[in-house]
């Protein structure tokens, strides 16, 4: 039980999905958070990952797009 990163509805049964991890540099030290999601998001997680792995190569997109 814990709160799902993905829609932090809070208490809940969630599954481990992977781990956010930085470096540590100057100024700051080196960070591991475990990422945890409940069953809703970690199936909507399973699709993105499918769905990128089916289409590797992206276009970069810029910060800005004219709309
Ligand atoms: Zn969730």
């Amino acid at each position: 039980m814990g709160a799902c990163f993905m829609c932090q509805r809070g208490y809940r049964a969630v599954v481990a999905v992977g781990e956010l991890a930085r470096l540590g540099g100057p100024g700051h030290e080196a960070i591991e958070i475990p990422l945890y999601a409940c069953g809703a998001c970690e199936g909507q997680l399973t699709l993105m990952i499918a769905d990128a792995l089916r289409s590797p190569v992206r276009p970069y997109v810029p910060e800005w797009h004219p709309h």
